[in-house]
């Protein structure tokens, strides 16, 4: 059996049309031929270029007017939204996060897109905020954190610095913003949510940008999603007392499992790697997460 991964150098071509984020108000990709085609010729250190304002091609002017048009139509309108992203990304980078594909895809999600419109001014901050049903939307820093520790697993570091990590299951989609930047890094993404209320607010809060690749599944994550296994990684945003046998049993060889653990009065990250010699695992830093529980609601 071979590992799910593929190179984003086999996805290149293609990657303006999947850039959903550029889609105008009726969800339609805009894009434009002549950036296609530059954008498929993009080497790889021209990869964090569209990060840098400066750098910005002309060609993708269009489309940064077309996400600000939708947002505010949708609602959803924050006026400086791309600056505000930008300065949340610059301060990542600088906190340690150094994976272009992560910063790059944090870049692209409008976070603001999935935030309740009183807390529209707090989106940006490295803060985790209420999504309803006494939920959080993780802070902007562990989402990073936690996606840039996937793709460092195993099986990916034979693979070039801008390769795309393979199928990956997400434990707790909440309101879908982990989901977005997931699917901007991995091949295909398969969240589950337990809560009714919020696979269907994560449902209408991606449906704008049609991501053909983010599967929202409602259904209890403790027993993993076998449908899509075996997964190159799985990332839970809630926290349990031990990892749950089906994920590991859901997992490739060379995958990673990063998820936050109850440990004493707290919780600590805990990445787990499943090696031809077994598992390893990494006890990380302290987090905050909303509880791992089982059955559907
Ligand atoms: N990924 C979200 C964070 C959501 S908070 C983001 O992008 O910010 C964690 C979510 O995990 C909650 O919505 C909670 O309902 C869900 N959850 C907890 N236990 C679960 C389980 N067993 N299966 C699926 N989802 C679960």
């Amino acid at each position: 059996h071979s590992f799910p991964t593929r190179r984003s150098s086999d996805l290149r071509p293609t990657f303006p049309a999947r850039n959903q984020w550029s889609g105008d108000i009726q969800g339609t990709p805009r894009v434009n031929a002549n950036a296609a085609r530059q954008a498929a010729r993009l080497p790889a250190t021209d990869w964090l270029a569209p990060m840098l304002p400066q750098a910005t091609p002309p060609q993708a002017q269009p489309h940064r007017v077309a996400v600000q048009a939708r947002t505010t139509a949708g609602g959803a309108g924050l006026a400086n939204a791309d600056a505000l992203r930008a300065r949340m990304v610059q301060q990542l980078q600088r906190s340690g996060i150094s994976d272009v594909r992560v910063l790059s895809a944090l870049q692209a999600v409008p976070r603001h897109c999935f935030v309740d419109g009183a807390l529209l001014d707090q989106a940006y901050k490295d803060t985790s905020l209420p999504i309803g049903l006494q939920q959080t939307i993780s802070k902007p820093g562990v989402v990073a954190r936690m996606v840039e520790l996937l793709l460092a697993c195993p099986a990916m570091q034979a693979q070039p610095v801008d390769a795309r990590l393979g199928r990956v299951l997400e434990i707790g989609t909440g309101c879908g913003y982990q989901a977005s930047v997931l699917g901007q890094v991995a091949t295909e993404v398969y969240s589950i949510e337990r809560l009714r209320g919020l696979h269907e607010k994560a449902r209408s809060n991606l449906r704008p940008f049609r991501i053909a690749n983010v599967h929202l599944i409602l259904g209890d994550g403790m027993l993993g999603y076998p449908l899509g296994a075996p997964y190159a990684g799985i990332i839970a945003a809630a926290g349990g007392h031990a990892i749950p046998q089906a994920w590991i049993d859901q997992l490739a060889v060379g995958g990673r499992i990063v998820a936050p653990l109850v440990s004493g009065q707290g919780q600590v990250l805990v990445a787990l790697d499943k090696t031809p010699q077994g598992l390893h695992q990494s006890v990380l830093e302290p987090v905050l997460f909303v509880p791992l529980k089982s059955g559907m609601a």
